[in-house]
């Protein structure tokens, strides 16, 4: 019997082989994407950790009606959140990195607030208790004979073996929390100098999230601004592109702040329908020191993970290590993802729409001599590469990895 992590790691590279396919098949219908991926360098050059756009454009979101914090760290950003929930017992949130940085889940929660994902990949594998796959596509390296055969044994439900039973199961569950949930947190893909936010998705579950009765509570790095709304949507399309192979998201939500009318007497008026209330809470946590000293070019990530889906450590290796940009930044701010494990091959640079130098910066992070790291880097990976393969080959041939 095959080791379960090694099969989800099969899996997770078919989803991978999926991607990169869609992308292949797509890329022709994004004609002009070489100036576009020229016109996100620059732009990400010049604006990252920029104080003036940071100045000019937290003036404008107060303007249009955000509440906006800072948090120089993890703590000050969970203190923040606890005081804006104050005594709510149930939120909802969306996918967000930023929200996984601070632990959010687990800090809230020990202070005995629920925390609902809203994304189906998301809420799989909180309930399944799994770590994720893809910074895009968590739930990418779990089969659906093994979700349904989990959710069935745990929760003694008797769900057919197919995606459409599972959305269906996760759906509903979603929905009871939206429903009962006054309060809702998102990340942001993006923030501009107009006093705008960016998010993107596709489910539909963001429009929920931030549509909660009470408020809505935006948790996001300070390497997200823009100069303007037009840059920042170039930026949601590279990214939907290069994490999914799709050439447009479903929906992006681009916000002003609250829910507003000036029908009466051409006066504004805020709080009409939802939101009425949102909140903004822009964290550091040692941005501004790695920005300063030598890895400003990591902030530059859209968080695509396309240098996941193509570095083959990570294909060989799976949580270990983490993979592109990902495995560097678990590196600096965890301590984790073994460094040791990256071939330097230059995969995810090549395959980065942005071009980020990340084997540069992990030769700067790893410890020991280039050499020697990778002489060991490609004998791991060569004996962990050969036996997945022939793995592979085999439970294929046996029918047990369609
Ligand atoms: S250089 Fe390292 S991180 Fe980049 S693709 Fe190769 S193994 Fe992965
Ligand atoms: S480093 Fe590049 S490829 Fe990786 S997530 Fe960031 S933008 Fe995407």
């Amino acid at each position: 019997m095959t080791n379960p992590e090694v099969q989800k790691l099969l899996v997770m590279r078919k989803a991978f082989e999926t991607v990169k396919k869609r992308q292949k098949a797509n890329i022709s219908k994004i004609p002009d994407l070489q100036e576009r991926l020229h016109r996100l360098r620059v732009v990400r050059e010049k604006y990252v950790g920029n104080p003036d756009i940071i100045e000019i454009a937290v003036e404008n979101l107060k303007n249009n009606g955000f509440r906006v914090k800072f948090a120089d760290n993890t703590e000050k950003a969970v203190k923040l959140l606890l005081k804006e929930i104050n005594e709510e017992k149930v939120v909802v949130k969306s996918k967000s990195n930023v929200t996984k940085e601070i632990n959010l889940e687990k800090e809230l929660e020990s202070k005995g607030i629920n925390v609902i994902e809203t994304d189906i990949g998301d809420r799989l594998i909180q309930i399944l208790g799994e770590e994720p796959s893809h910074p895009t596509g968590p739930a990418a390296h779990l089969s659906v004979d093994y979700v349904v055969k989990v959710l069935n044994e745990r929760f003694g439900i008797n769900l057919e073996r197919s995606p459409h039973a599972v959305i269906e199961y996760l759906k509903q569950d979603i929905k009871k929390y939206i429903d009962k949930a006054n309060i809702g947190i998102t990340g942001a893909n993006a923030i501009t100098a107009e006093g705008s936010v960016l998010i993107l998705h596709n489910e539909g579950n963001v429009y929920e999230v931030m549509n909660r009765p009470r408020k809505w509570i935006i948790l996001a790095g300070i390497d997200k601004f823009y100069p303007s709304i037009d840059e920042a949507v170039n930026a949601a399309k590279i990214q939907t592109f290069f994490a999914t192979g799709a050439v447009s998201p479903s929906f992006i939500e681009i916000v002003s702040g609250v829910s507003k009318t000036a029908d009466i007497e051409k006066k504004l008026y805020d709080g009409v329908h939802n939101p009425k209330e949102v909140v903004l809470i822009l964290l550091d946590n040692n941005r501004s020191y790695l920005m300063n000293n030598g890895f400003r070019e990591m902030f530059y990530c859209i968080g695509c993970g396309n240098c996941v889906v193509h570095c083959p450590s990570y294909s060989a290796f799976g949580g270990k290590f983490k993979g592109g940009r990902f495995a560097l930044y678990s590196a600096l701010y965890n301590g984790e993802s073994d460094l040791e494990l990256c071939l330097s091959c230059g995969r995810c640079k090549k395959n980065c729409p942005l071009g980020l130098d990340i084997p540069k910066m992990i030769s700067k992070v790893r410890r020991g001599s280039e050499l020697y790291n990778l002489l060991v880097s490609h004998a791991k990976w060569l004996t962990r590469a050969v036996y997945l393969e022939t793995l592979a080959v085999y439970l294929t041939l046996r029918g047990e990895l369609s």
